[in-house]
Formats: structure tokens, sequence, C-alpha cells
């Protein structure tokens, strides 16, 4: 994978950087304002995230810590009452049986706090990539991580900054077509531009502050333009 031109990605950066201000914040950049940067907290608000809408998210965090506020009282709970706390979040089933792992393997593995690197992260139950990526961001201020969903791996192939299949190789393919300097961004900036203009289905081109140098590439029906 080629390197991007430093200045087409500074130039896509900078523009979304103004452009998103206003727009409503991706789900998992709420949790981390909102859990104050506590890494547990966090990590499992993550975890409820995925597939769930905000409030619904934000709900069942708070249900949740109220209950139970660090991983030793939390893998204390049943599954069944992590379920009746969590619930209706998407999958609630799963998610409360990897809620309850994970603290079990945070409290017995790792001294009852959240590991402070990506490869001990990706051990615990129901923690891939894109969850460990955003919690080394968010709590632990690294910027040597870049956490990508389906949004950021759709939009940097549709410019053209990485040719890729699957968000892994997108990430793999990120750190090396972009400068360190932007890779805690990336997430934030394109996942607030993918939910509102270059949506999965009938991207807003004609609406995009960044279509004079997209190449578009995979877009074959774009959406109508908003009336002014
Ligand atoms: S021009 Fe279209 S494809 Fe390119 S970033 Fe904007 S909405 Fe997405």
């Amino acid at each position: 994978m080629r390197r991007v031109s430093p200045k087409i990605v500074e130039r896509v950066m900078r523009t979304l950087g103004h452009s998103i201000e206003g727009m409503e914040l991706p789900a998992i950049e709420k949790i981390s304002s909102d859990q104050q940067a506590d890494p547990f907290r966090i990590l499992i608000g993550t975890l409820l995230s995925a597939r769930t809408q905000d409030a619904t998210t934000h709900a069942a965090s708070t249900r949740l810590f109220r209950a139970a506020c660090t991983p030793t009282a939390m893998a204390a709970l049943t599954v069944d009452e992590i379920e009746q706390l969590i619930y209706p979040v998407g999958f609630y089933r799963n998610k409360a049986k990897f809620v309850k792992a994970t603290c079990a393997a945070l409290d017995t593995r790792f001294g009852g706090t959240v590991p402070r690197t990506l490869a001990e992260m990706v051990t615990l139950p129901g923690v891939g990539r894109k969850t460990a990526n955003l919690v080394m961001i968010r709590a632990f201020h690294s910027n040597k991580n870049i956490c990508v969903d389906t949004h950021v791996h759709r939009i940097a192939n549709r410019m053209g900054w990485v040719t890729t299949r699957e968000p892994h190789q997108t990430e793999l393919a990120l750190y090396r077509a972009t400068e360190e300097r932007w890779w805690p961004y990336l997430n934030r900036y394109l996942v607030t531009w993918g939910q509102n203009v270059c949506r999965p289905v009938y991207p807003k081109c004609g609406d995009c502050v960044l279509a004079p140098g997209c190449p578009r590439l995979g877009v074959e029906k774009v959406g109508r333009r908003s009336r002014v």
C-alpha cells in the first residue's frame, strides 16, 4: 500500500475537523467522554455499544455501573443479573457473558486493572481490535493506535487511501498510508462523517466538502442533495 500524500491527508483531516463541529459524536466517543477516561468504564461501555443505539448503551452502562463499579464486583454478578441490567442492548445475552468473563480475567490476570497494551487487551473475552484500540486512544491517550470500524473502513476505501476488504486490513494499511499525528482522530472524524454524509448507502456526495478531491471509489449511487 502506497503512502497517501501527506498534504491530501492533512487537507481532508483539517476540513473534517471543522465540518463535523456541531454534528453528533459517535457512540463510542460519547461513552469515552461520559466515563471520564476511566479505562474500565470505557472498556465495558464500548463492549455494550456494538449494534446498539447511543441512548440505550448509555442507560444500560449507567445501570450496570450503579450495580457494580469494579471488575471484582462485576465479576461477582451472575450472567442473569448482568443480562437484566443491560437489556435491551443488542446481543445482550452474549454481551452479558463477555462482560462477566472479561471482568473475571481483569481480576485474576491483570490485578483488577485494564491492561495497557493492545496485545494484552485483545486476549480479554469479547474484546476485538476496534474496542482495544479505542481504549488505548481514549483511556491511555495513545498516539500509536487507529480505531477502525465499518465507517472508517468504507470511507478510507472510497477516498482511495487504502484498498482493503476487511477493517483489520484497513487498520494496518492506514498505519502505512497516513502520518502518525492523525491516527487518534481518524475514528472520530470518519465515523461522524460516515453517519452524516458518506453513508453506507446513497452517500451525499453532492453535499460533501471532500467531493472535489474524492475519487468516490466503489460509489455507484449517491443520495439527493440537501435543500439549502
Ligand atoms: S465525495 Fe462522496 S464518497 Fe467521497 S467522502 Fe464525500 S460522500 Fe464519501
